[in-house]
C-alpha cells in the first residue's frame, strides 16, 4: 500500500469530520479548519497513525494534545457572536489548537509555560507557513497584559477557578472558554461573556484537561 494512503489520506480525515458532526459540531469553518490542519504533524511520528482518531494523545512533558472533538467544541464556542480579531490562548502544548485558531482569526497570541513545547510548536508553525501567531513563555495565569484587550481567550489547561487577571484582559463583549475544576478530576467547560459589570456564563459540559500550573520553566 502506498504510504500516502495511510493516516494522511483524505478519507481518514473525512471520517473524523463525520464523527465531529455526529457529536454536534456544525460550524463549517471550524470543520474545515480541522479537515485541513495536519494533526499528524503535531504528534510524534510513532503516533501518526492515531492522529485522526478522536482522542487526546501524549506530547511529552506529561502533556497531551487535546481530543479533536474538544478542540472543535471550544473553537466553535469561541467564534459565537461577533467574529473575534485578536485571540489569546493559554497552553500552547503541541500548537495544534493554535494552528486551528490561526486559520480562523486574524491574530493569535499563545502562552505556554514549558520552553521545549514552545520551541517545537514554533518550528511547526514555521514549517507550515503560519505567520499570524505570537508566542510567549510565561505563566498563563497572568495572561499577556501588553497585548490586551482580547476579543476571545481560550484556556487549554484547567485552573481551579477563573484566573482574575486573565478575565480582566477580555474586552467587554469578549468571550472566554475555560475548563474549571480541581486537579486531576473532571472539570466544567465554561463559556463566559464579559459584560459591563460582570459576565454571563454558559456550561458546555464535563471535560478533563491537564491542570494549569503556576510558574514557567
Ligand atoms: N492546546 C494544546 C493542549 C496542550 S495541554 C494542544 O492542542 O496541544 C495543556 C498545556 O497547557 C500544556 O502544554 C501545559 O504545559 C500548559 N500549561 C499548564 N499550565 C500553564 C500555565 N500556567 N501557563 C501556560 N501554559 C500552561
Amino acid at each position: 500500500m502506498n504510504r500516502e494512503v495511510g493516516f494522511r489520506s483524505r478519507r481518514v480525515r473525512e471520517r473524523l469530520i463525520e464523527k465531529l458532526q455526529e457529536k454536534g459540531i456544525s460550524n463549517p469553518e471550524v470543520l474545515d479548519a480541522i479537515r485541513t490542519i495536519p494533526r499528524h504533524e503535531f504528534v510524534d511520528e510513532a503516533l501518526g497513525h492515531q492522529a485522526y482518531d478522536d482522542t487526546a494523545l501524549p506530547i511529552g512533558q506529561e502533556q497531551t494534545i487535546s481530543q479533536p472533538f474538544i478542540v472543535a467544541l471550544m473553537t466553535e464556542a469561541l467564534l459565537r457572536g461577533t467574529p473575534p480579531q485578536r485571540v489569546l490562548e493559554i497552553g500552547t502544548g503541541s500548537g495544534y489548537q493554535t494552528a486551528v485558531l490561526a486559520k480562523l482569526v486574524p491574530q493569535v497570541y499563545t502562552v505556554e509555560r514549558i520552553k521545549s513545547l514552545i520551541h517545537r510548536a514554533r518550528d511547526r508553525f514555521a514549517e507550515m507557513g503560519i505567520l499570524n501567531v505570537e508566542m510567549k513563555l510565561d505563566d498563563g495565569h497572568l495572561g499577556w497584559e501588553e497585548k490586551a484587550p482580547f476579543d476571545a481567550i481560550i484556556v487549554t489547561a484547567a485552573p481551579s477557578g477563573v484566573p482574575k487577571q486573565l478575565f480582566n484582559q477580555l474586552a467587554i463583549g469578549g468571550r472566554m472558554v475555560v475548563p474549571v475544576g480541581p486537579d486531576r478530576q473532571d472539570q466544567q467547560l465554561l463559556e463566559l461573556v464579559r459584560t459591563e459589570d460582570g459576565f454571563e456564563q454558559n456550561d458546555l459540559g464535563t471535560v478533563r484537561f491537564v491542570p494549569m500550573r503556576a510558574g514557567a520553566r
